[in-house]
């Protein structure tokens, strides 16, 4: 591990702090998604550059001059990091280069990243979490780029000439409520600290109910490898689609811009909305009975 780890050092620049991190974090989570996803794990990590914004840095300049593009990037300010793979297609070929991006700058005020901080270590976590699920996941398939990350699935729609057209995603939810429990159980082995899932709350208390059913849990584990839909083919297509469904409310809930709940009544109703989603996750978790006795 520490031969790996110093290469990583050595080509991306990384610092004695960042280096010192992933040596801790790497074992713990090759030990908890399993010993067979060991060269996914090291493949991604070596395949895609953790970068900490600096002082003066512009998000959007870095992420345009980084990927050679020049976008409208639109984040949430609040965001703490995220991880993105950058979908193109040049000289006719399909190419995608990714990034594990760490904000230090909020509203004007640099608060460079804290090692020791649980609650910034774990969202350096989930999105390393994005990028071990998501990598050597893009394929084309009827005339469509499919990228995915876990459950999450973007389909590109593009051409030849203008490159990529649009963009859709789908399970958005449910991966971002699963990412959030692992990344919990992960950051929890390493400190030996109790950690509470702190992004999608609702949604991830939810999840962790879900991942109890163990059969559930592992046929999710292998689609979020995979890349492919056979935890629907598993469940079912009524169920999962309860499931995709209602933890996209649970999730979208927290995207939700304040003037869009600026009444008691419009926020009674978003509220309303995101109890139902829960209730009905819920009595699925309550009523589902393992499949394969
Ligand atoms: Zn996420």
């Amino acid at each position: 591990m520490s031969e790996y780890i110093n290469e990583l050092k050595f080509k991306y620049g990384y610092s004695e702090e960042l280096s010192d991190f992933l040596s801790q974090l790497l074992p713990v989570i090759i030990n908890y998604y399993g010993e067979e996803y060991k060269d996914v794990i090291l493949s991604a990590l070596s395949n895609c550059e953790i970068h900490f914004q600096s002082k003066d840095e512009d998000t959007k300049e870095y992420l345009n001059s980084y990927f050679g593009v020049n976008k409208e990037w639109e984040m949430p300010s609040l965001a703490g990091a995220f991880y993105h793979n950058e979908v193109d297609i040049r000289n006719n070929q399909v190419v995608a280069k990714p990034i594990v991006y760490v904000k230090s700058v909020y509203y004007g005020i640099y608060m460079p990243f804290d090692f020791n901080n649980d609650k910034q270590v774990s969202t350096l976590i989930h999105e390393i979490c994005h990028l071990i699920k998501g990598y050597g996941k893009l394929k084309n398939e009827n005339g469509k780029i499919i990228d995915s990350t876990g459950l999450m699935k973007v389909t590109y729609d593009y051409s030849q000439e203008n490159g990529i057209l649009d963009e859709k995603n789908d399970m958005v939810g449910i991966e971002e409520a699963l990412n959030d429990v692992e990344t919990a159980q992960i950051l929890e082995m390493m400190t030996g600290r109790k950690q509470e899932v702190t992004g999608y709350k609702a949604a991830g208390y939810s999840a962790t109910r879900l991942l109890e059913h163990s059969d559930l849990a592992k046929e999710i584990r292998i689609s979020q490898f995979r890349g492919d839909d056979s935890w629907i083919k598993y469940l079912g297509e009524e169920a999962s689609k309860l499931l995709i469904e209602n933890f996209d409310i649970l999730v979208n809930a927290m995207y939700i811009s304040f003037k869009d709940i600026n009444s008691k009544a419009k926020r009674e109703l978003l509220y309303q909305k995101m109890a139902k989603a829960q209730e009905l996750i819920d009595d699925f978790v309550d009523n589902y009975s393992t499949k394969r006795l």
